[in-house]
């Protein structure tokens, strides 16, 4: 009911990646009758109960990485709306910068229309040099200005350009992160809610265990985590890889009681293809 909403997405990068959650059905007391043949109801009861655990310490492990997950799908949506903000005061700043030359070219035109007025008025030959002196320098500086808006409209050209496409691509991202945010919220949900149904299993399946091998079984799960209760390959423990004293495999294939570990404290157990 929950294997579609709980894989990792594609888009949640290594980085940000935990293991996702196996799709292997949960074991129970029935699967491992048929599997392991001959195995001491503890050991099937402590397997599934560990079983349960793995399962609760991934779930809780994929929860807690969904808030960073949310913030990696914010900041690409953030990341590109800021480049788009950028490309645009760039334009917005050029057009400015254009409309600048242009009220400095207005007003230098108005200045060689007055110069001119004044000019055609004065008698003196001498004022009328000057005048055309000022008429000559406010063109030169008209026709710099007007080489300087031309520069500026390729500019513009270019930039508006660049604005349409960081448009697209800040609106295409934030249309993909929502639709991501979306689906998170709905596999946060389904993890929450397998979680929920998880850790009621597992008070059903630890009420199964009898009392003294359940705290036993506890006691080495606070430092061993998912790998608790490890068989024993060969006469190798299965957690540590050390190999095992002879008395301690025997004890452990005898089945008559759980022995642990002398380098990892693990707890082993035996089951007929470990011979
Ligand atoms: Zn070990």
């Amino acid at each position: 009911m929950f294997s579609a909403a709980l894989r990792c997405p594609a888009w949640v990068p290594e980085s940000a990646r935990v293991d996702c959650i196996s799709r292997a059905p949960a074991l129970t007391l029935g699967v491992l009758s048929a599997s392991v043949r001959l195995m001491s109801p503890v050991i099937e009861a402590l397997l599934v109960l560990q079983d349960r655990d793995r399962r609760l310490l991934r779930l809780r492990s994929e929860i807690e990485a969904v808030p960073a997950q949310r913030r990696l799908l914010e900041e690409r949506a953030a990341r590109t709306a800021a480049e788009f903000d950028t490309v645009r005061h760039r334009s917005q700043q050029i057009e400015s910068d254009r409309k600048k030359l242009e009220l400095e070219v207005d007003t230098l035109k108005q200045r060689i229309s007055k110069v001119g007025a004044e000019q055609q008025q004065t008698r003196s030959n001498d004022q009328y040099k000057a005048f055309q002196h000022q008429i000559e320098t406010s063109q030169g500086e008209i026709r710099r200005l007007e080489d300087q808006q031309l520069g500026l409209m390729e500019q513009a050209e270019a930039a508006a350009r660049d604005v349409a496409v960081a448009q697209k691509v800040a609106a295409e991202q934030k249309a993909e992160s929502t639709k991501h945010l979306a689906e998170l919220v709905v596999r946060e949900a389904n993890l929450r809610q397998e979680l929920t149904v998880v850790e009621a299993d597992r008070v059903v399946q630890a009420a199964k265990v009898e009392p003294a091998a359940l705290s036993k079984y506890q006691s080495v799960a606070r430092k061993r985590g998912d790998s608790t209760l490890v068989g024993v390959p060969k006469g190798v423990c299965g957690g540590c890889h050390m190999q095992l004293p002879q008395h301690i495999f025997l004890t452990a294939k005898a089945q008559k009681d759980i022995p642990t570990c002398p380098n990892c404290t693990r707890l082993l157990y035996f089951s007929s293809e470990m011979d």
